[in-house]
């Protein structure tokens, strides 16, 4: 059975697509069988993967809307390690048509069933909002993985993130729970840094990822060549970090 993991912060720019992508890599570095799935309509997963989304005949819209399943529609990342259900500007519709469609919240988990046993985690990219394709992640998944960048307003939304999954838990999928926080865009001198790490270390407990991921260039610049930092430069502190949080999501999520 897949782990499936939504990555969530309604904050945008805090990391989420550049975690989805370098850890859906560093995962299939560790010959784990990856599926990432794009759920912001921008696409930004779907290019850092290395497909060009003008291309695309279908996405993860026509799977939410029922008219296509998901081994149709999935394709290899370029580098060809992990699998990707892509995004482009289709999705932006997909709000509206959801609400006039049964089990709204729902869809993208029935959709999943089918490729349940050809993968060992499964990514949820999500947009930038709690609306309904974030709803839908959160009903798919098991576990929430949260990025946070360490700054004074990092923790400000946290409290409307956690409201949303118990909401979730409640009402559509009781075995939800917080995989785990990731602190992004680290800058170890700043001392707000420490503070926004200790408070969130008060809240999460050992929830708390002891990776960190630094500042670096190279993930700022491998998506423009659609490329996961680990085969753009594999000897860049983001590559090392990445493939160090591979190592301790999978140990934590087997835990
Ligand atoms: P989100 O998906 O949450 O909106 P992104 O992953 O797209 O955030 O990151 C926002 C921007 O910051 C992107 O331009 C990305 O390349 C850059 N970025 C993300 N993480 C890092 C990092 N650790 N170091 C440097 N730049 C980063
Ligand atoms: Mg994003």
């Amino acid at each position: 059975m897949a782990r499936i993991i939504a990555v969530t912060n309604q904050k945008g720019g805090v990391g989420k697509t550049t975690t989805c992508v370098n850890l859906a890599a560093s995962l299939a570095a560790m010959k784990r069988r990856v599926l990432l799935i794009d759920l912001d309509p921008q696409g930004n997963a779907t290019t850092g993967s290395g497909l060009i989304k003008e291309e695309l005949d279908t996405s993860v819209y026509d799977v939410l809307i029922g008219s296509h399943g998901v081994k149709e529609v999935m394709k290899k990342s370029m580098p060809g390690e992990y699998w990707v259900l892509p995004a482009n500007a289709d999705l932006t519709g997909a709000e509206v048509v959801l609400l006039d469609l049964p089990s709204k919240e729902t869809r993208l988990r029935a959709g999943l069933y089918e490729v349940d046993n050809d993968f060992d985690y499964i990514l949820l990219d999500c947009p930038p909002a709690l609306n309904m394709l974030t709803v839908n992640a959160l009903a798919a998944s098991q576990g929430v993985l949260i990025p946070v960048q360490c700054e004074y307003y990092a923790l400000e939304g946290l409290t409307a993130l956690l409201q949303t999954i118990n909401r979730i838990t409640q009402a559509l999928n009781p075995s939800l729970e917080v995989e785990g926080i990731l602190r992004t865009m680290y800058d170890p001198r700043p001392s707000l840094t420490h503070d926004v790490s200790s408070q969130l270390h008060k809240h999460f407990g050992d929830k708390v990822y002891d990776t960190v991921i630094p500042r670096n260039i190279r993930l700022a610049e491998s998506p423009s060549y659609g490329l996961p930092v680990l085969h753009y430069e594999k000897q860049s502190r983001g590559a090392i970090a990445y493939l160090a949080l591979a190592g301790e999501f999978i140990r934590k999520s087997v835990a």
